[in-house]
């Protein structure tokens, strides 16, 4: 992590949190960064839809940042069940996931998808969260630096800025498993990454564009991850379901 990067701890809560346990949620992050005296990071959470406006409420006095889990990139229209960019920023958000490894696999996403998703919510005035990440297979097979490299060009849009992009990168097989890569593993690809973003869209672009870890991060872990030189953050799962362990990681920065 450098100083130049202000690393962003982000909750991706999945489909867990009905109204009572969400907003309980919401409002302990909101305490805790508000007793933090001029943080060095910056805090999300991505609740489910249906508590989006509601933890907007609840996190209104906070400096919380809220993020969506997804989006369409249509404006409006006919897309049964889809929600638009636009209705997440009314909802108070300014950042949304897209491509996680769970709606590639879910719901067939693929890299031109997701690109087209990351550009709607960039159009919309949201930055884009975009996961990558090789499966088990791949990583067994030798191939996570090529998997990585498809992605990223096919994932992140041409026009992609450190303002409205952040870039996570999530071992498939580490999500929701309790293991990790190697804090070198780690290091080897966040640096690839940054030199194929700096490829893409120039290195000024690339050396402000932060990248989060995500798989498995917690209280135990997140501290080695976080003081890697190119880790600017975490995108964590399952640990951002409980204040105190998104706290204490949070607490690593
Ligand atoms: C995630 O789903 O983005 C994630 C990283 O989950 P977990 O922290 O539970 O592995």
């Amino acid at each position: 992590m450098t100083a130049k990067r202000r690393p962003l701890i982000a909750g991706n809560w999945k489909m867990n949190g009905l109204q009572s346990d969400g907003l309980a949620l919401a409002y302990s992050v909101g305490e805790y960064l508000k007793a933090k005296e001029d943080p060095s990071f910056e805090m999300l959470v991505c609740p489910p839809f249906t508590i989006l406006t509601a933890t907007n409420v609840v996190l209104s006095d906070t400096d919380v940042k809220l993020g969506a889990q997804n989006c369409h990139t249509a404006e409006k229209g006919a897309h049964t069940g889809d929600i638009s960019v636009a209705m997440l920023a009314e909802a108070g958000c300014s950042y949304v996931i897209v491509g996680h490894s769970e709606r590639r696999t879910d719901c067939g996403e693929t890299d031109e998808m997701v690109c087209a998703k990351a550009e709607a919510a960039n159009a919309g005035g949201l930055t884009a969260v975009i996961c990558i990440g090789e499966t088990e297979a791949e990583r067994d097979d030798g191939k996570t630096l090529d998997v990585v490299k498809t992605q990223i060009a096919g994932s992140v849009p041409g026009t992609a800025t450190a303002e409205n992009t952040v870039v996570a990168y999530e071992p498939v097989w580490a999500i929701g498993t309790g293991r990790t890569p190697t804090n070198d593993e780690v290091q080897e690809v966040h640096a690839f990454i940054r030199s194929e973003l700096a490829d893409k869209l120039g290195g000024d672009i690339a050396d402000g564009i932060r990248l989060l870890y995500g798989g498995s991060m917690n209280p135990g872990n997140a501290n080695d991850l976080l003081a890697l030189d190119d880790v600017d953050g975490g995108l964590i799962g399952g640990a951002s379901l409980k204040a105190a362990d998104f706290g204490a990681v949070a607490d690593c920065c």
